[in-house]
């Protein structure tokens, strides 16, 4: 599944290409995918409109066009490829995105679990699904006093509370073992009894290791057609993740696997004591 630095890179290459092109027409082979409005009136709202900047919130790709925001989740396998009008299609293009100059951007999702929105730009942020976000981790608003009030009232590991998305967007499993080992802190330990150092040590390591994961995914990518590449290299580098029976490159305590949340979880009990 793409995480969110890979979904920054997706955003970014899609950005190159897809920039003023105008869409002529589009058209939808699983009807699925719209989650709203309905198909009909998406392919209504969407004709004539020229994308004008791309972002990114969370895990949602957002398509700036004049009058709307197209948000797209890929889920599991959702891809986006980039082709002229003549080119053969393969299966699984569920929706074909066409443009004014006889290019296309087809959407291809072998499990179909991907979701696209059409909204009107006002109020984006206020309704779903980008109201059910958390801070990003660069935004400014996410500090230690933010944390605390949202981990205030909250008995569960840490290791748990740092996957829920509606607090930080953007930690999955992965990057979360390896942001609780560079902050020292154990995975089970109780959300409301991190103090501030460890909060502060939270913020700081969740934009360092996604910061990382970003200036991977940006440098080993060569096109949007694949996320594989991302998430390979960036396993090399992690400290904990995966690496159980290995010794901790700190301290060369074992480090051990368990199952937190029902989340296969890696730590060092020595420096995460
Ligand atoms: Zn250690």
């Amino acid at each position: 599944m793409p995480e969110l630095p890979e979904v920054e890179t997706v955003k970014n290459t899609l950005k190159k290409i897809v920039i003023n092109k105008k869409i002529n027409n589009v058209k939808i082979n699983y009807k699925n995918i719209i989650e709203y409005p309905s198909s009909e009136e998406f392919i209504k709202n969407i004709i004539n409109q020229t994308i004008i900047d791309m972002k990114r919130r969370g895990k949602w790709l957002m398509f700036e066009l004049n009058d709307y925001f197209l948000l797209s989740h890929l889920r599991m396998e959702g891809r986006y490829f980039y082709k002229n009008k003549c080119d053969n299609h393969i299966k699984h293009e569920h929706v074909i995105f066409e443009f004014d100059d006889d290019t296309e951007l087809r959407y291809i999702d072998t499990r179909k679990f991907g979701r696209m929105y059409l909204l009107e730009k006002e109020n984006i942020y206020n309704v779903k699904p980008l109201n059910e976000l958390g801070y990003e981790p660069w935004d400014k608003e996410l500090t230690v006093d933010y944390l605390k009030e949202k981990y205030k009232n909250k008995k569960l590991p840490i290791k748990t509370v740092i996957l829920d998305q509606s607090i930080i967007v953007g930690i999955g499993n992965i990057y979360a073992d390896e942001i609780l080992f560079l902050s020292k802190i154990n995975p089970l330990k109780k959300a409301s009894l991190l103090n501030d150092i460890e909060l502060n040590n939270i913020i700081l390591y969740t934009k360092q290791v996604l910061d990382a994961a970003i200036k991977n995914g940006g440098t080993t990518i060569k096109s949007y057609e694949s996320s594989e590449g991302v998430h390979g290299r960036f396993q090399q580098s992690l400290l904990v993740h995966n690496r159980d029976k290995e010794k901790c490159h700190v301290c060369s305590t074992t480090i051990i696997k368990t199952r937190i949340g029902g989340r296969g979880t890696y730590y060092c009990p020595n420096c995460q004591a």
